[in-house]
């Protein structure tokens, strides 16, 4: 399957999906606190994305139970909401994606729930600027391979390790759609940049190795080593200089 490159009328209507991820997302991580029930993070998500005329990507989703993902401390992606209670220094992911007239959009964040550690702080905010520095580079005219490199380069110079078995991707009618984006690999390489393109970034950083494996519930990625693991997603577009982001703002309260 080929790389789709989308019209200016494709990415306003991916635009409209991103800002519904966007508002979802903000009122997730609103809602936040110790003691709350993945289950009903899953309910505020339904309700934010039908209330602006979205549908869930996730729901459904080769037999996926719930509208977003939550994974939860070692846990990295394909968390299933339920009956588990965050606790005060989780760090919990939120991972949503919605259709806007037939286009999707997908994002992610994680955060602190009450409060955590300088060294947990450290691992949210690297796996955030891994983000940062992948959209900088995913500029017109770039080859793939350096947004990869500028995300792998970005963690691993702060100590820390980047998810190899799952990746970004590109991302428009479909979720997910060509070309891969992975979080390692090497500048200069790749399909280069064309405005039109819509890819999804999105880093998963370790704090120990980047191995992973699946749970017992076919679903949710923890890794090997059982220690923690952030993740942030943009769902951006390529653009005239720099890439446009399509899932922002989304506000992350601050940490006291
Ligand atoms: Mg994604």
């Amino acid at each position: 399957m080929a790389i789709i490159i989308k019209s200016p009328q494709e990415v306003e209507l991916m635009r409209q999906a991103g800002r519904i991820v966007a508002e979802t997302l903000a009122a997730l991580v609103a809602a936040v606190q110790p003691g709350l029930r993945t289950a009903e993070l899953d309910e505020i998500a339904n309700r934010e994305i039908s209330q602006r005329g979205g549908i869930p990507s996730f729901k459904g989703y080769r037999g996926f139970p719930a509208s977003v993902c939550i994974s939860i401390n070692e846990e990295v992606v394909h968390g299933i909401p339920g009956e588990r209670r965050l606790r005060e220094g989780d760090i919990v992911s939120l991972d949503v994606g919605a259709i806007w007239e037939g286009f999707h959009g997908d994002a992610a964040v994680t955060v602190g729930v009450g409060e955590i550690s300088p060294a947990v702080k450290r691992l949210i905010e690297t796996t955030e600027g891994a983000l940062a520095e992948g959209i900088r580079a995913a500029r017109l005219g770039r080859r793939l391979g350096d947004i990869s490199a500028a995300i792998q380069r970005y963690a691993e110079s702060r100590g820390f390790s980047v998810v190899k078995e799952y990746v970004g991707h590109g991302i428009g009618r479909n979720m997910h759609e060509e070309p891969n984006v992975p979080n390692f690999g090497a500048r200069g390489m790749g399909p280069r940049l064309v405005k039109g393109m819509t890819l999804a970034l999105e880093p998963m950083v370790n704090v120990g190795g980047w191995r992973t494996r699946v749970a017992e519930n076919d679903w949710t990625v923890v890794t090997l080593d059982g220690k923690l693991s952030a993740h942030f997603e943009h769902t951006i577009a390529i653009a005239d200089r720099e890439a446009e982001i399509l899932t922002r703002p989304w506000s992350v309260p601050e940490v006291p």
